[in-house]
């Protein structure tokens, strides 16, 4: 087995069942996403829009493409017809866009929102409180075109374990939270640095891209 093989299989392998694993390919080759395809896996994410329309027409159509990199609202239009779960969405203004582009497409979108957990970073993301309002005005109907599966959130990168922890717990808490008013089905947090304590903490969904592809360039 080559390198991406054996990398995919190690992380594969150790990942319970029921966590479901987001190969994050952003700088990798159509090459070798087709590699980590080959071997069984259906859902990559990307970064960035260019690379993601780039790469998505030389791909198998059965992958379920994640957008996890902050999108503008003018770029919406180029994934609409095709993106499964926009990740990202970090303002009420792309949540109505997306919803717009994909009424379009008389397609409904995927999103989780975005919520700010980074005490120290200042990564994207919304505050709770507007979390909170945007999750209500989708419950009331707002944005018919666009479902809420769940929250994504990203710690701050350090060394401080329990710092991690805490930002993961965090977002737990709101994930429950929210899920008394509507059942949600991800939460997505987790990368190749910290997603075991990510599931500790109660992630079902994470996102790993060097544990699988390697260092990017
Ligand atoms: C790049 C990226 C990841 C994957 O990071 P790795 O450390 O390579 O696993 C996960 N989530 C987001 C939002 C990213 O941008």
């Amino acid at each position: 087995m080559n390198y991406i093989a054996e990398q995919y299989q190690t992380v594969k392998s150790a990942l319970p069942s029921d966590i479901t694993l987001v190969a994050v390919s952003k700088t990798h080759s159509a090459d070798k996403i087709r590699q980590v395809y080959d071997l069984g896996q259906r859902i990559f994410a990307e970064n960035k829009v260019q690379e993601l329309v780039e790469k998505a027409p030389l791909l198998p159509k059965d992958i379920q493409w994640h957008l996890i990199g902050h999108l503008q609202t003018n770029k919406v239009k180029y994934i609409a017809d095709f993106v499964d779960t926009i990740q990202s969405v970090d303002s009420e203004k792309l949540l109505l866009e997306i919803n717009k582009h994909a009424g379009k497409h008389q397609r409904i979108i995927k999103v989780l929102l975005q919520v700010k957990i980074a005490e120290e970073d200042t990564k994207s993301g919304m505050e709770i409180s507007e979390t909170k309002e945007l999750f209500l005005k989708w419950l009331q109907g707002s944005f018919p075109n666009v479902k809420i599966m769940g929250l994504m959130g990203m710690a701050t990168f350090t060394d401080d374990e329990a710092q991690i922890e805490r930002e993961f717990r965090f977002l737990k808490r709101l994930y429950d939270q929210l899920s008394l008013q509507h059942p949600l089905s991800v939460l997505s947090m987790g990368m190749s640095g910290d997603y075991p304590l990510a599931i500790a903490c109660g992630a079902n969904s994470v996102r790993i891209g060097s544990a699988i592809f390697g260092n990017r360039l």
